[in-house]
């Protein structure tokens, strides 16, 4: 077993909560509601991970498997912009454009195909010097949710997603590399649990995901972060701002 890295949030108090930042040959699962800033935070650690690690990066590359069509090079650039005026250095935004790879998921099947494909690619990589240490799937759920409609199809679905989860699992010990996941929450409370805020994919994803994060809006442009789930750190919260330059303090 290689030694786990941990990448950067780039705000303190997050850091601190994930015990320095989010880990490789791990799956972090940010999970909230629309407009939380789950793609935000999927952003910036795609900007933050190719910094190198006396800044808290991993000196890698990046997938993005893009399942809602969200991901914006101009917000990539806003946020190299923001860390070079945070450390005082020139950072061309175009250099950190170019190793973040985006694939588009058109439905669940090709989306579980992709992580294949990332291996694929990811060897390639790491033969040229640019391992890649972050895996993105944004987002995990809405493919699978949109297809899978009615109760008699949730065991197949649950295996599929099983499969999916293993998949990611698998590529993040392969390649020492962080795996984020976005994921819904319910749309109105569940009658049997009673509790809005639970992320969707039941049991498959909650025991496969190493980390959960709930995210929540707060007053501007704040948003406050959940620890809810760890296997070795206390639960607790952080809070962050989700600004132009990217998130911080
Ligand atoms: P979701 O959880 O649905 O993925 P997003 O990560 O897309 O949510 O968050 C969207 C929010 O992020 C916006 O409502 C806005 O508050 C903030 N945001 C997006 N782009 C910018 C930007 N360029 N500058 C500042 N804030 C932004
Ligand atoms: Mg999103």
């Amino acid at each position: 077993r290689k030694m786990v890295g941990k990448l950067t949030t780039g705000c303190m108090e997050f850091d601190e909560m994930m015990g320095g930042g989010i880990e490789t040959q791990a799956i972090t699962e940010l999970y909230g509601e629309f407009g939380s800033g789950k793609t935000q935070l999927a952003h910036q650690f795609a900007v933050n991970v190719q910094m190198d690690r006396e800044h808290g990066g991993l000196n890698g590359s990046v997938i993005i498997i893009d399942t809602e069509n969200t991901f914006r090079p101009e917000r990539i650039a806003q946020m190299v912009k923001g860390l070079s005026e945070k450390y005082g250095m020139e950072l061309d935004p175009e250099e950190f454009l170019q190793n973040i790879h985006v694939a588009r998921a058109y439905n669940s099947n090709h989306q579980i195909l992709l992580v294949d494909s990332a291996t694929d690619l990811a060897n390639e990589l790491r033969e040229m010097g640019k391992p890649v240490r972050l895996l993105i799937v944004d987002s995990l759920m809405a493919h699978f949710r949109a297809e899978y409609v009615g109760r008699g199809t949730l065991a197949d679905r649950q295996q599929k997603l099983n499969k999916h989860m293993h998949g990611l699992l698998r590529f993040g010990d392969l390649f020492n590399a962080c795996v984020v996941v976005t994921n819904q929450v319910m749309a109105k409370p569940d009658a049997f649990f009673g509790d809005p805020t639970r992320p969707v994919g039941g049991h498959v994803v909650g025991h496969t995901a190493t980390f959960r994060l709930y995210l929540r809006k707060s007053k501007g442009d704040k948003r406050i972060i959940r620890l809810v789930d760890s296997p070795n750190l206390p639960e607790g919260e952080a809070v962050i701002a989700v600004t132009t330059a990217g998130l911080t303090d």
